[in-house]
């Protein structure tokens, strides 16, 4: 009885929206920054807005996430933020030495219209910004798009302050991995060693979010990619970026920057984007895939006709980001299961083609949304006019399926409630086993629950 004033009947909007399937961008920002070794997300805004983008990212990765503020007061709203972010700028290398201040801007800010790229230089031609260090920065108005396009943002920022050109191009290969979990990005990188491969993976945020237990605090964390590695990027042979959402704009500005060769791809979530993202690695570097993945592929193959009888046919309704999305549908698909509702709050074009396109076909009657409108409140909507086996999604989710008894996982951005996301990939042959088994726990969990008494079996 949480959502008790949702009713079954839809009523097209234009201008409201309730319970949004997505965040704000500066959260997004500061996720992507720091991903970047040695370096402060600095949010240029009110107390406020770092506070909550900080208390989420902490809840989510239940890590510290250090980040500084502009501090805006009353005087900062109307004349502007320059005086404060130029404070901020001398005080951060003085007192926590980072070795780049990563600011992004707010929905205040934005709407003052204060200058960034003029406020940097101000900051630099008046020697604020001590030798070797750095300051960039991203737009990241949170009346518009959301923590996705936010990542996207900061992203493109760290290839536009510092991938270097080279003439002469290595064999070094970059990976921009889209907004996926610390635990993706450190096997992302693993397949790529297991073949051999040289790569630099940008933002990386393993060993920052997901920091092994020291007894130690440390103000950066080991992990991150360093500045010099995002330089030696404009050199590499290619560029596969994962998660057209996520990560097209930093591609784009790497091959219009370095020419660098770029290539696009949905995030490898499942078996056919593995396979996608395994054959194209192996295609740049002129490689051989060696056995030890060919056989996770094979565990993951063996565990898929297994289990296929027990999810085959369930109706799945889905949340969140578009770039997981998509890739979850896709594999869902494969499973022979009907994602019948897709919805994000992320404005996205070309989101409902690219989940058709996934869904290939099989489910005719699904519904598919982005935008402002497609909200948690429009789901929860639809699952009142017809009920699905299974709901896949953030925490928010949780309301929804409690209220409608429907076996529920966790995934996608934020997770408050639970722990694992962080410390298990998702993405890969192995990821795919892990989706592979939450799904199967919670529908036998729930077989288990309804069973009549002469029908609860021992076994599977
Ligand atoms: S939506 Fe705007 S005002 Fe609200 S926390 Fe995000 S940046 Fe700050």
């Amino acid at each position: 009885m949480l959502l008790r004033h949702t009713t079954d009947e839809v009523v097209e909007r234009t201008a409201l929206t309730v319970n949004p399937a997505k965040t704000c961008q500066p959260i997004g920002a500061m996720y992507a920054a720091l991903g970047l070794h040695n370096c402060l997300p600095h949010s240029h805004g009110s107390q406020g807005c770092c506070s909550y983008h900080r208390s989420t990212l902490t809840r989510h990765y239940k890590e510290p996430v250090m980040a500084a503020t502009s501090s805006f007061t009353e005087g900062a709203s109307v004349f502007g933020g320059q005086a404060n972010l130029l404070q901020a700028i001398q005080t951060i290398f003085a007192v926590y030495n980072p070795d780049v201040i990563a600011v992004h801007t707010t929905c205040l800010s934005e709407t003052i219209g204060d200058d960034l790229v003029q406020i940097i230089a101000k900051a630099v031609g008046e020697g604020k910004v001590p030798e070797g260090k750095h300051v960039i920065h991203c737009n990241t108005p949170s009346y518009v798009g959301s923590h996705v396009t936010g990542f996207s943002s900061m992203t493109k920022a760290l290839v536009t302050y510092f991938a270097d050109p080279k003439a002469e191009k290595t064999k070094q290969v970059n990976l921009i991995p889209g907004w996926v979990e610390p635990s993706d990005m450190r096997e992302l990188k693993c397949l790529a060693h297991k073949m051999g491969i040289e790569v630099v993976m940008y933002p990386d945020t393993s060993d920052v979010l997901d920091a092994p237990q020291t007894g130690k605090h440390e103000f950066y964390p080991k992990g991150g990619t360093t500045v010099d590695q995002v330089r030696s990027s404009g050199g590499s042979v290619a560029t596969i970026g994962m998660g057209i959402t996520g990560s097209t704009a930093a591609v784009d500005a790497l091959t219009a920057k370095c020419a660098v060769p770029g290539q696009m791809m949905e995030l490898p979530i499942g078996l056919q984007a593995t396979d996608r993202f395994i054959d194209t690695l192996r295609t740049i570097a002129g490689v051989k895939v060696p056995d030890s993945i060919t056989d996770e592929r094979g565990r993951l193959l063996d565990m898929i006709s297994d289990m296929h009888q027990y999810v085959h046919g369930k109706r799945v309704a889905l949340f969140g980001d578009p770039d997981q999305l998509v890739s979850l549908t896709e594999f869902l698909t494969l499973l022979d299961m009907k994602p019948v509702y897709v919805v994000t709050g992320t404005p996205t074009p070309q989101f409902e083609n690219r989940v058709k396109t996934a869904l290939g076909g099989t489910v005719p009657e699904a519904k598919i949304r982005a935008g402002a409108q497609a909200d948690m409140y429009l789901l929860h909507q639809w699952l009142k006019q017809e009920s699905v086996d299974l709901l896949i999604g953030n925490t928010y989710g949780k309301y929804m399926a409690r209220d409608e008894n429907i076996p529920f996982i966790r995934h996608g951005f934020p997770i408050l409630d639970r722990v694992g996301h962080s410390y298990f990939p998702s993405v890969g042959y192995k990821g795919g086993m892990r989706l592979l088994e939450q799904i199967l726990g919670v529908l036998m969990d729930r077989q288990d629950r309804d069973a009549p008494e002469e029908r609860f079996e021992l076994t599977m």
